[in-house]
């Protein structure tokens, strides 16, 4: 048997959630084959593993399908948003499409995970998050270091407040850089923040 990898599936950013149509789900059976182990993760994303030599050619039929393929593993997740209940307007659905175009699936020291919520009631969770954007009327706040994994859960603690659309994807994308550059081997986001403390990030991304 060929050498396999696997790929990271999700739909479009959309009003109403993480919605896949009868077509994309049928694409995504038929592109895999019947003997495909397709997983679904807990960030939103279907991993679904690929002969390596046909990825491409997958990847092209799915994103013809209307589907976002990012790659598994190591690296930015896809923006992790909320329903936008608020509707597309109120909650900012423009902009989280264009930080998820910025952002989502860029190599990274480990996988990371940024959630979006379109208002303050945060209903997609995103203080349990990487990075999280919560969308406060006009502006958005940014909180780092959420860390959801074993028995001593932290919440993200509040980096910036009050940015305007235009200064969100150059803090997120300087945020990601920075941890690129700085991070020690395979040191987890929330770790990362504490060595690098808080005080020296509102620095960097000032
Ligand atoms: S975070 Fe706010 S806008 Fe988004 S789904 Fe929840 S309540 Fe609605």
């Amino acid at each position: 048997m060929g050498e396999k990898t696997k790929l990271a599936v999700s739909p479009a950013i959309q009003v109403g959630g993480s919605l896949f149509t009868p077509d994309q789900l049928a694409k995504i059976g038929t592109v895999a084959g019947s003997d495909t182990k397709i997983e679904m993760t807990s960030f939103k994303q279907l991993y679904l593993e690929v002969p390596l030599d046909k990825r491409e050619a997958i990847q092209e039929e799915l994103e013809h399908a209307g589907l976002e393929v990012y790659p598994a593993g190591f690296a930015t997740k896809s923006l992790i948003a909320c329903n936008f209940c608020k509707g597309a307007e109120g909650a900012g659905l423009e902009t989280a499409r264009i930080l998820n175009r910025a952002i989502a699936g860029i190599a990274t020291p480990t996988p990371l995970k940024i959630g979006y919520a379109g208002c303050a009631l945060g209903t997609s969770e995103p203080l349990l998050k990487d990075i999280a954007v919560v969308k406060m009327r006009d502006t958005f706040d940014i909180y780092v270091g959420g860390e959801p994994k074993g028995i001593k859960t932290v919440t993200g603690r509040l980096l910036v407040s009050g940015l305007t659309e235009e200064r969100l994807v150059f803090v997120v994308s300087t945020l990601i850089d920075f941890y690129k550059q700085q991070a020690k081997g395979k040191e987890k986001f929330s770790k990362f923040v504490d060595r690098i403390t808080m005080e020296q990030l509102k620095q960097i991304v000032a």
